[in-house]
Formats: structure tokens, C-alpha cells, sequence
């Protein structure tokens, strides 16, 4: 039987490049593990509670951005977390046992109360100070034996199985320790850059046309030295250069010819927009297959169905052993 794997995402809006090794890895994964990926609509109201957000579109925009990428509904289940009522139910009894001390320790928590708190939002609520315990309830719901994460999850990883083994302990093992798998992400900036975020319009789309990655690619940061295109370059400065790293396979000819001057950076650019097209024409491919069949919201409803018969069994086994 194939290990069991959860991960999800916020739906935040569409996803840029900076996603992609991410989702690239779930499609590698969705062949070697019973996957699970839910985009977790519940999660965006922790910190989003005011932004009035039409989780329902949020959520389709994000399914079809995963489709895109070429995550199967045939080898996965793809479904919203609020359409399995299972994880809010799991997340309320084990909110029972569950320290308040262990949620505040969370290293996200003061963190995040600070940034966001400094950017106008009060996060002293019930809801964001249990988000660790709901994350953990959505990959306990599955018996999850593998998350796949970046490095600044662990914690939270942790956090699940120190949940699973006091849940084990009080009543009956029912959970199995969920691991972390860090997947390789490599960091992207944005075009200016700093952070890649919508929020600072200097990302480059999933849903990119050739222009609009020209476009982009255009704005990228360069060596502020190269005046001249035959001046010796550093593209270790250098924001294209970042790029070519994960897009060109040639890079070490890019590096070199840069540093020796012998190519401009109006045709590295080029180059680079061209290379970054060819992942990414793909995806628009199948997205447009996806979503001019507007299939997205079967995907979503069968992929709640696969999901909800494994939450379901995991939960009467719970509710058995907790007396109900
Ligand atoms: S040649 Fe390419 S890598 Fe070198 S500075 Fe220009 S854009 Fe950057």
C-alpha cells in the first residue's frame, strides 16, 4: 500500500513562479504516494478574517492553477478543506487536549503577530492562535505518514506529531507521527529584487503569456556596473542571472560569457524569457484545457468525495475511542 501524503495551500490568489518547484514536486510525488492536496480555504480566514475574500473563486482560481502544472485527478484527490467538514471536527476534539503554552510557542505565532500587526491587522484571535492545531487536524485526518514542506514549516510539523502522540497516549493510537519531506525550493526574488509576491506586482504569473514574461523578464534587476555591453559582469548581483539558474540549462556558458563581457544583457534576457516560456507553455496549455471544459468544479467534488471517505474513517475510529 502507498504511504499516505497531505500538504495544502492558502488560496491566495493566482500563483507565480515562485510556486512552481513546489507544485512541480507534487506532480513527482502523486506517483509514489496516495496524495492529498487540499487548498485550505478555512486557513485564509485566520489571518484574512476582514478581507471579505470570495473563497469559493479563490479556490477554483487555485485548483486550476495546480491542474495546470499537471497534478492529476486521477492520481490524487484535489478538494477545498472546508468541503471535508472531517478536519473541523477532528481540530475541535483535539483542541480539547491541546496546552494553550504549546500553540503560543509556535515560532510563527509572535511573528506573525508582529508583522501583520504592524501592517494594521490584530491577529489575538481564537482562530489564528489555533491555526498550528487545525494544520495539524488536516494532515491527521489522513494519517498522513509524510508532509512535504519547506524548511520553515518543521516547526509545525513537530508541533502534528507532539499532537498525535498526546492524543495516542490519552486514548488509543490511532495517529501515525507524520515526517517532514523538505523539498528542494530553490529561493526566486521577484524582478525587482526582493521577495517574489503579488502584493509587490513584481511576480511573474503561472498564467504569463510570452509578452507578459518578456515584460517581466525586462524589468529584472541587472549588475548596476555593466554600463556597456562589453563591460565584465558579476552575475552573481545579478537578479537574471537567478533566473537562469533554474531556467537555462547553460548556465555556466551564461556566467562565463557574462563575466567576460561577450554577451549584453538585453540578449540574456531574451534568452531568459525564452527559457522560461517553455516551462510555462505547458501549463497554460493545460489550463486552458481545464478550464475551457470548466472542469474544475468536478475535479473539486470528487476529490472531496476521495477525501472525505479516509477523513470519515479516521474519524469514527477517533470518536470510538474518545467514547462517542
Ligand atoms: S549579462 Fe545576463 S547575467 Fe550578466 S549582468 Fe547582464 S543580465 Fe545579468
Amino acid at each position: 500500500m502507498k504511504k499516505r501524503i497531505f500538504s495544502g495551500m492558502r488560496p491566495t490568489g493566482s500563483l507565480h513562479i515562485g510556486h512552481l518547484s513546489v507544485l512541480q514536486n507534487w506532480v513527482k510525488l502523486q506517483d509514489e504516494y496516495e496524495c492529498f492536496f487540499g487548498v485550505v480555504d478555512w486557513h485564509a480566514l485566520t489571518t484574512g478574517y476582514e478581507d471579505k475574500l470570495n473563497l469559493k473563486e479563490l479556490t477554483k482560481e487555485m485548483a486550476l492553477d495546480w491542474l495546470s502544472v499537471g497534478l492529476d485527478p486521477q492520481k490524487c484527490a484535489i478538494f477545498a478543506q472546508s468541503q471535508v467538514k472531517e478536519h473541523a471536527e477532528l481540530h475541535l476534539l483535539l483542541s480539547m487536549f491541546t496546552p494553550i503554552s504549546w500553540l503560543e510557542r509556535v515560532p510563527t505565532y509572535k511573528d506573525q503577530i508582529q508583522q501583520l500587526g504592524s501592517e494594521g491587522k490584530d491577529l489575538h484571535t481564537y482562530g489564528f492562535l489555533g491555526y498550528p492545531l487545525l494544520m495539524a487536524a488536516d494532515i491527521l485526518v489522513y494519517k498522513a505518514a509524510v508532509v512535504p514542506v519547506g524548511e520553515d514549516q518543521i516547526p509545525h510539523i513537530e508541533f502534528c506529531r507532539e499532537i498525535a502522540r498526546r492524543f495516542n497516549h490519552l486514548f488509543d493510537k490511532v495517529f501515525p507521527e507524520p515526517k517532514e519531506l523538505i523539498g528542494e525550493v530553490p529561493l526566486l526574488p521577484g524582478v525587482d529584487g526582493r521577495k517574489m509576491s503579488k502584493s509587490y506586482n513584481n511576480a511573474i504569473s503561472l498564467t504569463a503569456s510570452p509578452d507578459e514574461i518578456g515584460f517581466r523578464v525586462r524589468q529584472m534587476v541587472t549588475d548596476p556596473q555593466r554600463i556597456r555591453k562589453d563591460d565584465p559582469g558579476h552575475p552573481e548581483v545579478c537578479v537574471v542571472y537567478k533566473f537562469h539558474k533554474i531556467y537555462s540549462p547553460d548556465v555556466t556558458t551564461i556566467e562565463q560569457e557574462c563575466r567576460e563581457g561577450k554577451i549584453g544583457c538585453v540578449a540574456c534576457k531574451k534568452y531568459l524569457a525564452e527559457n522560461i516560456d517553455k516551462v510555462l507553455a505547458p501549463c497554460r496549455e493545460r489550463r486552458q484545457m481545464w478550464a475551457s471544459e470548466d472542469k474544475v468544479e468536478q475535479v473539486l467534488a470528487e476529490g472531496a468525495e476521495k477525501a472525505r471517505a479516509v477523513a470519515g474513517q479516521t474519524l469514527d475510529e477517533v470518536r470510538k475511542v474518545m467514547g462517542f
